[in-house]
This record gives structure tokens, C-alpha cells and sequence, in this order.
């Protein structure tokens, strides 16, 4: 936005910020050894199993892996939407274990903002882009003019600012999940969480989607994570993090104009390491390994190679 008028959000915004500063040393989002265990009947199953992630605040993140491997339910719990069975979760001073219910109320509303996979649960059918983008401002007590001036400026910024006036079903989905960024936008939130945003969307209307999250991040300094499959959004952001069986499992890191970026596995906080399944196939990894200590790395080695040797390569 280039408007430089103070409104009443902005005070809003800065007292929010500052009465929500997370320790210094664990980042906007924190999640250690996250556990979410859904008890169906006699069936248990383990969406999250120990899951570590820290996010530090302005980052804007992929989030990738298998259906079924966790997505979802990690989102729903950093949300305020879900509760772990286990292990701890703070973003951005909320304990999401501990809090009560109007702590909880409050979170879902100011802090962190939402935009879903299926365009027809972001949006109201029956409220204009304009009216969908107030809505949340006035739950949050802002005032009338305010608001409609926040949500012109908001869908103006996000590129869909011709469609103020229209119903959801006057636009494209890629127009409704835009609008969708602006609602999730509207009460200034620390954190964007989207799952799966450009799933229902062909590649161009994708893009500008995730363009509208980019400007999200960048121009409102909104700090971004966003599940998606799709490689153009995740080659685009600095860091994709891959979570396998409900844990995390490697991290790609990227400089800028380096789409293939370096890819790292996690070490969890007592040392527990997830290696690639190629590595594994590759040095018929089993069992137990061993373990090397060289000057500079450590070398795994399948059981059964001769110690000592060191012409075989490293995992
Ligand atoms: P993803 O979003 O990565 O596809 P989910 O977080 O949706 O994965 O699901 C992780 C696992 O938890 C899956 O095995 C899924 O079937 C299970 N699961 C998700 N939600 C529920 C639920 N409400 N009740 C029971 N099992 C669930
Ligand atoms: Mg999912």
C-alpha cells in the first residue's frame, strides 16, 4: 500500500506487535516435537509424530509433502483451530497449548489470518469482495470508514481491486482467492497460514494468487506459510520445509535466481536425523549404520562396510 494517512488499524497493528514479541531466540513460529494423534473408535492414527519447525518472523515459507503426511493438521493447529496431543507450539508470544478461550478467540482473530484450498469456505456468497474484506475489521471493533477504506486499499494492493463490488460468483477463482488473501489480510495478522491456496486453480490464476501472498509478505510484512504442491510456488520462496509421516524432514534453502536452491535434512532437537530415501537406497542403508567421525563431517555407513576405509562415498 502506498497511502501513508495513520489509520486506526495501524495503531491497532503496532499495539499488537508490540505486546506479542516472541523470545528473542525462537523465532515468529515455534514447534517442538509437535504430536496430534486422532482417535477414531478403535483406530489411533499419528498425523503429527515429533514435529520441529521455527519460522522467523517476515520468512515466507513452502510447506510440502505426501498427502496424509501432516499438512493440514499442523495448519490447523497453528490456526487456533486444533489442539496437539502433545509437545509445544507458541507463535508469536500465544502458547496454542495453554491458551484459554478469549486468549484463543483473539488469536484467530488479529494474529494470524487463513486462506483455505476450496475458494467457496474463504468468502461469504452473499457479501461483496469490499464487504467480505470489512467483515473481520468489524469484529475487531474497527471503525466503520476505516474499514472501507482498509479494504479498498487491501484488494487495490492485491491486484483485485475492479472486483470490489462483486459477489464471489462474479468472479474467477483465482479472483476469489486473492479477495480471500485480502480478508485473511484485514486485521493486519502476524502470520498468513494457506493451505493448498492455487489446488483448484489453473497455472495463471495459481500464480497470481501466489503473487497476492508475495505482496502480503513483502509490502504488509506479513510473515507467510503456505502448504502447496504446486513447484512454481515453492521454487519462488526462500525455504521449503518437507514433512514426511508427521515429522519434518528436510528443508530446501534458495537464494535469490536459484530456483533448485540446497536441500538439508533436520537434526531435531536431540539429534534425531531423516535420511533421503535416495541416500538410503543408494548405499543400502539398513538397520544400524555407522557412524564416522571425520575432521570436518560424520560418515554413515551401511553395516557391514569395512571401517577404515574411506574411498566409498558418505552419505
Ligand atoms: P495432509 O494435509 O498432509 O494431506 P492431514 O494433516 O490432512 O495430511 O492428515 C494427516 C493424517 O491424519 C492422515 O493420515 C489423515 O487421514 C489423518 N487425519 C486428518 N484429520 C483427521 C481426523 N479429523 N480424524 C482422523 N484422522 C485424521
Ligand atoms: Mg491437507
Amino acid at each position: 500500500m502506498t497511502g501513508t494517512d495513520v489509520t486506526g488499524l495501524d495503531v491497532l497493528e503496532a499495539r499488537a506487535r508490540a505486546a506479542a514479541r516472541p523470545a528473542a531466540d525462537e523465532g515468529l513460529i515455534l514447534c517442538d516435537n509437535l504430536v496430534r494423534v486422532y482417535r477414531t473408535q478403535d483406530v489411533e492414527v499419528q498425523a503429527l509424530q515429533g514435529l520441529d519447525l521455527v519460522v522467523e518472523e517476515g520468512e515466507c515459507t513452502a510447506l510440502v509433502g505426501a498427502s496424509g503426511s501432516g499438512k493440514s493438521t499442523l495448519l490447523s493447529i497453528l490456526s487456533g483451530l486444533d489442539l496437539p496431543t502433545a509437545g509445544r507450539a507458541r507463535v508469536a508470544g500465544h502458547d496454542l497449548l495453554s491458551m484459554g478461550r478469549r486468549e484463543r478467540l483473539g488469536y484467530r482473530r488479529r494474529t494470524v489470518g487463513f486462506v483455505w484450498q476450496q475458494t467457496g469456505r474463504n468468502l461469504l456468497p452473499y457479501l461483496t469482495a469490499l464487504e467480505n474484506v470489512a467483515l473481520p475489521m468489524k469484529y475487531a471493533r474497527v471503525p466503520r470508514r476505516t474499514r472501507t477504506a482498509r479494504a479498498g486499499e487491501l484488494l487495490d494492493a492485491l491486484g483485485v481491486g475492479y472486483c470490489r463490488d462483486r459477489r464471489p460468483q462474479q468472479m474467477s477463482g483465482g479472483e476469489q482467492q486473492r479477495v480471500a488473501v485480502a480478508v485473511a489480510s484485514a486485521n493486519g495478522p502476524r502470520v498468513l497460514f494457506a493451505d493448498e491456496p492455487t489446488g483448484e486453480l489453473d497455472t495463471a490464476s495459481g500464480a497470481d494468487v501466489f503473487a497476492a501472498l508475495r505482496r502480503a509478505n513483502e509490502e504488509l510484512g506479513t510473515t507467510v506459510l503456505v502448504v502447496t504442491h504446486d513447484p512454481l510456488v515453492s521454487e519462488q520462496v526462500g525455504r521449503t520445509v518437507r514433512i514426511r509421516d508427521g515429522r519434518t524432514a528436510t528443508e530446501t534453502l534458495r537464494a535469490e535466481g536459484d530456483p533448485g536452491g540446497e536441500e538439508f535434512a533436520v537434526l531435531d532437537r536431540v539429534g534425531r536425523l531423516q535420511l533421503p530415501r535416495e541416500h538410503i537406497e543408494r548405499y543400502g542403508l539398513r538397520g544400524r549404520v555407522r557412524l564416522t567421525a571425520e575432521h570436518d563431517h560424520v560418515g554413515v555407513w551401511a553395516d557391514g562396510t569395512p571401517a577404515g576405509t574411506d574411498d566409498r562415498p558418505a552419505g
